[in-house]
């Protein structure tokens, strides 16, 4: 079971401006900044602004407006960063054997060249 949101986390703090990132796009329901430890030539990370610790709680309980902005935010900065042509790769870490270090749901998005079997 996904554990209750904990609002002391790093991208809590980065969408409540009490720490910076390197912003890329925001509307109303997302956010998108440069991953701090980037991993490939482009590595994005996009957010929901909503309190939801990962893929888990967010493909239950979120309601659908807010699934479709997230979803179409990504879709957004893929291609307005120019990544479509060339091919890009999303990622979502779920947990600890999944990888996932920051308990607030975040996409991976890799491009600009050619990507390994496996990132982040
Ligand atoms: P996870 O392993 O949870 O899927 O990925 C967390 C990602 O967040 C990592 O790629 C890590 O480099 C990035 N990250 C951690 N702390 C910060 C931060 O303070 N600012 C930014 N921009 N990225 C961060």
């Amino acid at each position: 079971p996904t554990k209750p949101y904990d609002p002391e986390n790093i991208f809590a703090k980065i969408l409540r401006g009490e720490i910076p990132c390197n912003k890329v796009y925001e509307d109303e329901w997302s956010l998108a900044f440069h991953d701090i430890n980037p991993q490939a030539d482009v590595h994005i990370l996009v957010i929901p602004k909503g309190e939801y610790v990962s893929w888990d709680d967010f493909s239950a309980k979120a309601p659908a407006d807010e699934i479709a902005g997230f979803v179409r935010a990504v879709g957004h900065v893929a291609r307005e960063q120019g990544l479509v042509v060339r091919g890009y790769r999303l990622l979502g870490n779920v947990g600890r054997n999944g990888g996932q270090e920051v308990p607030h749901l975040h996409v991976h998005l890799f491009g600009g060249g050619p990507l390994g079997p496996m990132l982040a």
